[in-house]
């Protein structure tokens, strides 16, 4: 599906805004110079968001925004918001206590990092998850992996692999709960039946709130984008 969209330059503007407005034409907001070729790699970036905007009867127009790596912004992990902060000293990667921490000469490739960092986070945190969930539901699962997937948070393959988009590591614990729950219950119903959402109640009865806060909040999770000098790194490997 191709996605169609009305650009609107302004001198004032530091950053790219995308919005669906209330008769879902998606707008994109863009400062004066960027290269018609970047604001497509923009909107590609936010397919997931927008087709979920453009597929839900809700609160129109909405908005989504991109990180800069700047000291002071926040960014998720685990669904709180740390701050960022950028320092002279030499670090390597990213640090995180209470707060993220990287390297002033890192901040042009801070998209990379983190998502190298998230991606790291999901193998130590998931599997063991993914273990007891899988053991509680009695299903056997192959590998799992943690990718850039483009229109999901997550899948799993007829080989019985499970894929998760690594940006789940951003929402909060009983969301990433539910789309581990989620994939596992496709191993034994591969639709979304009434016994498919049964069986992930059993797991997670809250599943409700977790499927709206995804619905609502997605999009924060996608907001890692464009680096300083408005040069977008691609969230995408193939
Ligand atoms: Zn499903």
């Amino acid at each position: 599906m191709k996605l169609d969209y009305h650009i609107i330059y302004s001198p004032q503007r530091k950053s790219v805004t995308l919005s669906v407005e209330r008769d879902k034409t998606i707008l994109v907001r863009a400062p004066i110079g960027l290269s018609e070729e970047k604001i497509h790699q923009a909107v590609e970036s936010k397919k997931l968001w927008l087709y979920e905007k453009l597929n839900h009867n809700q609160k129109y127009p909405d908005k989504t925004t991109y990180k800069e790596f700047v000291s002071g912004e926040t960014l998720l992990y685990l669904g709180k918001n740390y701050h960022l902060e950028i320092t002279d000293d030499q670090v390597p990667n990213v640090r995180f206590h209470s707060r993220f921490l990287i390297s002033r000469c890192h901040q042009e490739t801070a998209f990379q990092l983190f998502r190298d960092w998230y991606i790291k986070r999901a193998y130590i945190k998931l599997p063991p998850k993914v273990k007891d969930f899988a053991e509680s539901l009695g299903v056997q699962y192959n590998q799992i992996l943690f990718s850039d997937l483009k229109y999901r948070w997550g899948s799993c393959t007829p080989n019985n692999n499970l894929n998760f988009n690594w940006r789940i590591m951003k929402a909060p614990v009983f969301v990433i709960d539910y789309l581990i729950v989620h994939e596992l219950a496709h191993l034994l119903e591969s639709n979304h039946t009434p016994r498919f959402w049964n069986i992930v109640a059993v797991q997670v009865p809250n599943y409700q709130v977790a499927k709206n806060w995804l619905r609502d909040n997605g999009n924060t999770l996608e907001e890692d984008f464009l680096d300083k000098k408005l040069g977008l790194t691609t969230a995408t490997t193939d």
